[in-house]
């Protein structure tokens, strides 16, 4: 029997199939997608396969030449119509993202809703502004091109749906590249709202696809499909490795923005009302933020005036309900996150952590914001990232000290510093390893910037040219000089 393939989420319609090649496309079988808020089934949605998979990447395929080919000036255009459609329902995109994945819903409104439809802008000028002045060498002048390069695949996690994706989708559509998406099958829902926007905006068909599925299912079939020629993943480690492996087969190009266990420096000449502020902010998205640092680092001598501070503010955080305007920190965004967050914490306070705050589950999907102290630097609470509302706080006596300790850590996302001493901030800086370091400020994001991590934190940089170097493939045009013949 035919299902309903719609699902009407307060009052939203979201189409629940696949969306390739300018068609709703369903599967076999579903999956539930539930909702971190109030535990109800949002919808039954299609549960892609290697099938569609191919579908996917093979519409993408077939669409390639033509928008390669569309000149810079309408694709950009055709970017700031998706822009228009994103603003058009934004409230109603905010509503749907807050019930998929529990982030709050005053960030959805006022911030995220607000950049996704700002991806498409930046991505859309920036375009029309790409190049390098043409240069000679021996009278031969060099032009480079980025030459739009094929398919992409981009999958993404769940803990900033849309903006995640549209980080992603915005620059490879931009670049002349094609797309198929695969969002997280745990917040799958704003990814099809955008497939409407964007048919609605007049892309052409085949131009931007998603398939919805779980994992490995069918993203080894998108990653190991010959035709793909770029991959951009924003997940965890183990699933990076993984689809590293499978990309290697085509040799076909990944960027990878993983996860992190980013430190928080707070030296003793810093403004400490400013450090506890930006500590107390670590528990936005209840934790669950790959830049999130999640390690206070906090000079001995001012240690326990930090930590009375920080404790008052972060008592004050109201939990509950996010789409209340009052809330701070909403609930995590399943079953599965909560018994992980709680096994580390579990874990870490019988090895000898103790809980300055939280430590415990709340009713529902809600985990008390912990601060935990008395930990090893190599204990598995300091070292791995636990992507919930969990901090650790350790103390230093040194400058090398801190940087050691902030260093010493497989990852290398980001990394924040509080200090009132300019060369100190310019110091330290220097010595951290980091894609991004924040000097007395987090979260400041322009899309101009670099966007990527170290070490395992993530391969290769996005963000303004970087995206369109990644996306595209990058010529240079040697052209000889009239009348000029090679003695070789
Ligand atoms: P995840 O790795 O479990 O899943 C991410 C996506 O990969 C999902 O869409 C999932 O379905 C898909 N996937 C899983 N297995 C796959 C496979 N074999 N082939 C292809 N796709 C596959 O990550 P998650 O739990 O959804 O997200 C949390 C992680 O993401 C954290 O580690 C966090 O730090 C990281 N993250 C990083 C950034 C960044 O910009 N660096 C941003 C947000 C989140």
């Amino acid at each position: 029997m035919a299902r309903e393939p719609e699902a009407v989420i307060d009052g939203v319609a979201v189409d629940t199939r696949h969306w390739i090649g300018g068609e709703r496309v369903d599967s076999a079988e579903t999956f539930a997608d539930l909702s971190p808020v109030d535990g109800r089934v949002l919808a039954e949605i299609a549960r892609g396969t290697a099938r569609e998979a191919a579908a996917a990447v093979a519409a993408a395929k077939a669409a390639f030449p033509a928008w390669a080919a569309t000149p810079t000036a309408e694709r950009a255009r055709l970017l700031h119509a998706i822009a228009d459609g994103v603003e058009k329902r934004l409230e109603e995109l905010a509503q749907v993202e807050t019930l998929d994945n529990g982030a709050l819903l005053r960030s959805h409104r006022r911030g995220v809703m607000p950049r996704v439809a700002h991806n498409f802008r930046f991505f859309a000028d920036w375009l029309l502004g790409l190049g390098h002045e043409d240069f000679e060498t021996r009278g031969h002048r060099n032009h480079v091109s980025w030459d739009p390069a094929g398919p992409s695949v981009l999958i993404t996690p769940w803990n900033a749906p849309l903006m995640l994706a549209t980080w992603k989708i915005a620059p490879a559509l931009a670049a002349g590249d094609t797309v198929v998406l695969k969002p997280a099958e745990w917040s799958p829902l704003t990814a099809s709202l955008l497939a409407d926007i964007a048919a609605e905006a007049g892309l052409p068909a085949g131009v931007f696809n998603v398939v919805q599925g779980y994992g490995a299912e069918i993203g080894d079939a998108l990653t190991s499909n010959p035709d793909v020629r770029r991959i951009s993943f924003t997940g965890s480690v183990p699933t990076a490795k993984r689809i590293a492996a499978s990309a290697a087969a085509n040799l076909t190009p990944l960027s990878l923005e993983l996860g992190g266990k980013s430190p928080l420096l707070v030296f003793a000449d810093a403004d400490l009302d400013l450090a506890v502020q930006l500590a107390v902010e670590q528990y936005d998205n209840a934790g669950q933020v790959c830049l999130a640092a999640t390690r206070l680092l906090v000079e001995e001598s001012v240690a326990e005036e930090f930590t009375r501070r920080f404790v008052e503010r972060a008592a004050a955080l109201n939990q509950g309900d996010p789409r209340d305007e009052a809330t701070d920190i909403g609930p995590n965004i399943h079953a599965k996150q909560l018994d992980k967050i709680d096994g580390f914490v579990r874990r870490a306070v019988d090895t000898g952590a103790r809980a300055v705050i939280g430590g415990h589950r709340k009713d529902g999907l809600y985990y008390a914001p912990t601060l935990l102290t008395d930990v090893a630097q190599d204990s598995e609470i300091v070292q791995e990232e636990v992507f919930g509302p969990v901090l650790t706080l350790q103390t230093f006596t040194s400058e090398d000290e801190a940087v050691t300790l902030a260093n010493d850590t497989r990852f290398g996302l980001a990394a924040t510093l509080v200090t009132g001493d300019p060369d100190r901030a310019e110091r330290v800086s220097a010595q951290l390893v980091a894609g991004t370091v924040w000097v007395n400020c987090f979260f400041v994001r322009d899309l101009k910037a670099p966007f990527g991590g170290s070490r395992e934190s993530g391969v290769g940089r996005e963000g303004g040219d970087w995206s369109f170097d990644f996306y595209c493939d990058v010529k240079n045009t040697v052209t000889a000089p009239k009348g000029w013949h090679s003695h070789g």
